[in-house]
């Protein structure tokens, strides 16, 4: 069989038949990206079909996205001995569509609530009914809430001693009844619910365990505990569970995930068999060093290092412009570059990045040169988001005051309902056609004082916008939002007020290039306008396009060319883990510690991912500045090539870190420092430097490998 296998295209080494041959009783292949986990579990589940005799129904395989789960079938498809018929008779998904499906076929009829926006909606409401809406993020509650389903609790399991405790646990239980009411269940309740419905029906859970007596999972180091429990409970007493993962890629513990599940299961199950894969076949030599040597430098993981199978001398290649502006356009300049040579098509690459702000400037450029790309967002540009439109909004109403739709946008950060305040406004201009729409604000019936007060007084401002230079607009309306950013009290630190500050922060870095508002709010309307074209081609699911994506999305993916953007501190590691290593003093020693750790950690497994997606190239771009700030090479980077300081005074001195000796050279060109370690080059210029070194600029003179635009000051470095 297995020569057949490879006959027809899929070679496996030693381990990975092991893996695919093991039959009886709980099994797990822990091994690193790209070592060809997923092909196992492929080729398990059309060996255990075509060689084992076992009825496709029989098999369950979950993936952690929609989309895996149809390509593994899409190649299955072409395994000798498979139909299509055998092969659609898999049963596959994720955990939510599995369960999903459960629920339903035991008469649940409830419709999925998977907006995050509708929820916090939702809890806002509740908020505001009992008079708290100032005292608790939506956001904080629900992922409260969310923390309890993935631990197997419901809100009434919710601790209610302290007077807080008491107050969160009643705001949860209405927001529990107002989808209750709606007939709503959202994601972690269908978890819950079937983890109930199994423990309460046997009968039940006994035919699940008859239905699937073939367990397979991938990205297992990204389970949570319910989603365990659920596969536990089936795959007993057999165990015939087998999951493959990499605890390095344990990239969702705000979902809930916990990688201490992948690295206890010889310990929770004692009779598996544990299998680790070591030969990275997707990247070539240096990209897989570098992966290595990125994430060796975390604690808590199960230490392994990937060999690499495909050789070619070329080196990840690295960039620092100054901006995340200039990151774009010399990306665009490489894609285009390739694409006419007809190196790479644009499907053949992606960009990866943070968060998904971050993606702004890359976005803008991706439409503005008309490269053709797709995105997983709803497509909109980043202007039209969220909190973005209304604060644009104003800017166009500061150069129209008819603008009626922007008056209708910015109702809600005046705390006016929109729809009978436009109603009114409307009636108005029927009474007077020649008034100014936005001057019948202050008319609104019911208005107290200090209603009227604050609206003129936000109206004057508004009034002045448009001949500011639009950043100082841009910072002129973020105080409107401040007083929301700044009260604190009872609120922790969370996504959404983050999400709020790193928005109208990347607003503002978009605004810096232009000196009027009237020449921004072009450049806006252009963003808007061409994105909306582009937006039919990029319906077609094979289209030769590029794909912009977080890191997080990327997970399982390969592509030949990748370009990790934002390799800067703050971006990666993101800001607010690096808040937590502020804060460190302030914590519990022990578990205070281990918080701090745990969040760096996570920011370096995305590091590590980012990495790994790459087949053949990889680009690596660190601007310098970010959002008006300057920052630094990402520590990621720095410790993985083993530097540590940069000393100006003294020309530049690159220090070997302790733990970690790479090959090295470096080469003094005119106060530049070219530097080649074994699997990146750079440059390291002089603060006082100041020649040129335009003929340098395109070759490594150590390695003789392509570089681009590397001889950037480095400002100060420790
Ligand atoms: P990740 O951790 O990123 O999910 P993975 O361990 O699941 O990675 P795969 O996606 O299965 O890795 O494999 C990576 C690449 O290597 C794929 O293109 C796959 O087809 C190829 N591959 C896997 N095993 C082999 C092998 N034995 N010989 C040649 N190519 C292989
Ligand atoms: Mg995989």
């Amino acid at each position: 069989y297995f020569r057949a296998l490879e006959a027809a295209g899929t070679y496996l080494n030693r381990p990975q038949i092991e893996a695919v041959r093991h039959l009886e009783g709980p099994a797990l292949v822990l091994a690193g990206a790209g070592s060809g986990k997923t092909r196992v579990l492929t080729s398990r589940a059309a060996y255990l079909i075509s060689v084992q005799k076992v009825n496709p129904k029989n098999i369950l395989l979950v993936t952690f996205t929609k989309k895996a789960a149809e390509e593994i079938k899409e190649r299955m498809i072409s395994f000798p001995g498979l139909s299509r018929q055998l092969v659609y008779d898999l049963t596959t998904g994720t955990f939510h569509s599995i369960f999903y499906r459960l629920l339903k076929s035991q008469g649940f009829h409830q419709k999925v609530l998977n907006s995050d926006k509708q929820k916090q909606i939702a809890v806002k409401m509740i908020l505001k009914r009992r008079g708290l809406q100032d005292a608790y993020e939506p956001e904080t509650l629900l992922s409260i809430l969310s923390s309890f389903k993935n631990n197997m609790k419901t809100v009434e399991d919710m601790p209610s001693i302290r007077p807080v405790e008491k107050e969160v646990k009643a705001i949860l239980k209405d927001y529990e009844s107002w989808k209750q009411s709606y007939d709503y269940l959202d994601f972690d309740d269908m978890l819950l619910e079937a983890y109930f419905l199994l423990r309460k029906n046997t009968k039940l859970l006994t035919s699940m365990k008859q239905r699937f007596p073939f367990i397979l999972c991938d990205e297992w180091q990204d389970t949570n505990p319910i989603q365990y429990e659920l596969m536990k409970m089936i795959a007993k007493p057999s165990n015939h569970l087998f999951v493959v993962g990499d605890d390095d890629q344990t990239i969702f513990s705000f979902n809930g995930a916990d990688s201490s599940i992948i690295l206890n299961f010889a310990r929770d199950f004692l009779n598996a068999k544990t299998i680790t894969l070591d030969v990275n076949y997707r990247s070539t030599a240096n990209i897989v060093t570098l992966a290595n040597q990125v994430i060796k430098h975390n604690q808590k993981r199960h230490e392994k290092t990937l060999k690499a199978n495909k050789h070619a001398d070329q080196k990840p290649v690295y960039l620092r412009p100054d901006t995340t502006d200039e990151e774009a356009s010399l990306i665009i300049e490489q894609v285009i570059k390739d694409v006419e040579s007809g190196k790479w098509k644009y499907k053949d690459m992606a960009i990866l990045h943070r968060t998904a702000t971050s993606s702004r400037a890359m976005f803008d450029q991706l439409v503005l040169k008309d490269i053709p790309f797709v995105t997983f967002t709803r497509g909109e540009t980043f202007y039209e988001q969220g909190i973005v439109k209304p604060v644009l909004d104003y800017l166009r109403l500061s150069m129209n005051p008819q603008n009626v739709a922007a008056i209708s946008s910015i109702l809600p950060s005046f705390y006016l309902s929109r729809d009978k305040t436009m109603q009114f406004i409307e009636t108005q201009e029927l009474i007077n056609p020649e008034g100014q729409p936005l001057n019948q604000l202050l008319n609104l019936p019911r208005l107290k004082d200090f209603q009227r007060k604050q609206i003129s007084k936000r109206l004057a401002i508004v009034r002045r916008l448009h001949s500011m230079t639009p950043m100082s607009a841009i910072k002129e309306i973020r105080k409107f939002y401040d007083k929301y950013l700044e009260a604190d009290d009872r609120k922790t630190i969370t996504i959404d007020k983050e999400m709020i500050t790193e928005t109208l922060a990347e607003l503002e870095a978009s605004s810096k290039k232009f000196d009027t508002v009237k020449s921004y709010l072009q450049f806006v309307d252009d963003i808007i306008d061409k994105n909306n074209q582009m937006a039919r081609r990029k319906k077609d699911s094979d289209a030769d396009v590029v794909t912009l994506m977080t890191i997080h999305r990327s997970k399982g993916l390969e592509y030949p060319v990748i370009y990790w953007i934002g390799a800067s501190e703050t971006i990666l590691p993101h800001s607010s883990s690096l808040e937590a290593d502020q804060r460190k003093d302030l914590l519990l020693p022990g578990e205070g510690r281990q918080k701090v750790d745990f969040a760096l950690e996570e920011e370096r497994r995305l590091a590590y991912v980012a990495i790994t997606r790459a087949q053949q190239e990889l680009f690596i771009s660190s601007p310098s500045m970010y959002r008006g700030k300057p920052v630094a090479i990402s520590r990621f980077l720095m410790k993985a090539y083993g530097t540590t300081t940069v000393r100006p005074k003294q020309g530049v001195q690159v220090q070997q870190g302790r733990k970690s000796k790479p090959q090295r050279d470096a080469k003094m060109v005119k106060g530049l420092v070219w530097e080649c370690t074994s699997s990146v080059c750079f440059v390291w210029k002089r603060k006082d430097a100041n020649e040129k070194t335009e003929d340098q600029r395109k070759k490594c003179p150590l390695c003789k490998s392509d570089m681009v635009l590397t001889e950037r000051e480095i400002k100060t470095y420790t």
